[in-house]
């Protein structure tokens, strides 16, 4: 799988170039959660949340992005 370091959510993905890098959500997804992820504004991660999950996605080529300080 294709993780890529970055300091901030990217405007675009860095690997397709598109603008459908969106959050990934971890634990219960809420009504909200579900209309977003409807409209592909979000990405469900499972359940557990690590030191190692990723804080975005690309919903085009599936490119994960993670947080580093
Ligand atoms: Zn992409």
């Amino acid at each position: 799988m294709n993780l890529i370091k970055v300091t901030s959510k990217p405007r675009k993905c860095h690997k397709c170039g598109k603008t459908t890098v969106v959050k990934i959500l971890y634990g219960m997804p809420t009504e909200e959660a579900f209309k977003l992820l409807e409209q592909e504004k979000l990405v469900i991660g499972g359940c557990c949340i690590t030191e190692k999950s990723p804080d975005w996605a690309c919903t085009n080529c599936k490119v994960e992005y993670i947080k580093v300080k």
